[in-house]
């Protein structure tokens, strides 16, 4: 194992903007072992002052809607306005197949040269409950190390969305013209958490068809009831690859978060958002307690079969398993 810094080591280097440092400390913030977790959360209470003020973007997309081309020219525009960008991933594909939509090396190779840029894909073999607690605490990390634009991006092909969602200021969908929802997997509930949809690849001749979608959707959006934030979304239309587009979007975020701080509505859901993630930490902790307590493991291959098997109920099984962590937990 690789040698760990102090708490003090960890929070200068993070706090002085060294991404060396800042990588060591994401790296423990993604670890399982204990005393890792306890050195993270001294190295979290110690930056808290220092977050917080940065403008948090999620961005999603199915596969191929051209997501890493599409931020990458996001990125380099935001760089080149002297502002620091942080890119972090949530890739729902890279539990289940132990391979990844997003980890491609190749991604992202220009803006990973910026030094104004910071990218970093989820950390594989966590669950979605351990990726959301992750990138929650690096979005805190680099925030602490003065990321002004945090973009989360994750593939749209499902839960992870609502994850990303629940932790952003801002929510972009990147869509295609010409391809049904239905082709694009996108389903309504998540068309109706965007606050801006952009229809990409709107270059050569897709840009017709993209203008036609453009109509559609906000056809589509109208029926769609008007969201928390009172902002009106936008479907607009743009190209990663031929950089088009690319700055007005920008300039439609920032009026976003004007417009939201000046009505209240940035602070109230950043409020709400806290508590939720207050929630589902206490959510998470009792469900690894419980699934990593020995009396609970030795018990608990006997009840799935008992279960499976159909000796017993379902709720039965899991209200002794729950009654025996309880009592356990009293000693
Ligand atoms: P991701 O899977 O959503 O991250 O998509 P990528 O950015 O990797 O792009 C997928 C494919 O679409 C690649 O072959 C890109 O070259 C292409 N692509 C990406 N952006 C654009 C665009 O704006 N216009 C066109 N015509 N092709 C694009």
């Amino acid at each position: 194992m690789r040698q760990r810094l102090s708490v003090e080591a960890y929070t200068k280097g993070v706090l002085s903007a060294d991404t060396i440092v800042l990588s060591r400390a994401i790296t423990l913030i993604e670890s399982k072992l204990k005393n890792d977790k306890l050195l993270a959360k001294a190295v979290l209470e110690n930056i808290l002052p220092h977050t917080g003020k940065s403008i948090r973007v999620g961005i999603t997309g199915v596969p191929g809607v051209g997501k890493s081309t599409f931020i990458e020219a996001l990125g380099k525009h935001i760089t080149s306005q002297e502002k620091k960008i942080a890119v972090l991933t949530i890739d729902p594909s890279s539990k289940k197949t132990g391979g990844s939509i997003l980890a491609d090396k190749t991604r992202m190779e220009d803006l990973s040269r910026d030094p104004l840029a910071f990218i970093r894909p989820s950390a594989s073999g966590l669950s979605l409950g351990g990726v959301a607690r992750s990138t929650r605490e690096t979005m805190l990390l680099c925030e602490a190390a003065g990321y002004e634009v945090i973009i989360i991006e994750t593939v749209g092909v499902g839960q992870s969305e609502t994850l990303v969602k629940g932790m952003t200021d801002f929510f972009l969908l990147l869509m295609l013209a010409g391809a049904g929802d239905e082709l694009q997997g996108i389903k309504k509930g998540i068309m109706e958490m965007a606050d801006v949809v952009a229809i990409n690849k709107a270059d050569g001749a897709n840009k017709i068809s993209a203008e036609l979608a453009v109509t559609e959707y906000q056809n589509a959006l109208h029926l769609f009831p008007k969201s928390d934030s009172d902002f009106i979304t936008k479907v607009v239309t743009c190209s990663g690859l031929e950089n088009s587009g690319i700055s007005s979007l920008w300039k439609l975020i920032i009026e976003y978060q004007d417009e939201t701080i000046r009505n209240g509505y940035f602070e109230k859901n950043r409020q709400s958002q806290n508590l939720e993630w207050m929630h589902d930490y206490i959510r998470q902790t009792l469900e690894d307690q419980f699934y990593e307590n020995v009396i609970i493991k030795k018990a608990l291959a006997s009840s799935e079969r008992s279960v499976k098997e159909g000796n017993e109920l379902p709720v039965a099984a899991a209200q002794r398993l729950l009654n025996i962590f309880m009592q356990n937990l009293l000693k």
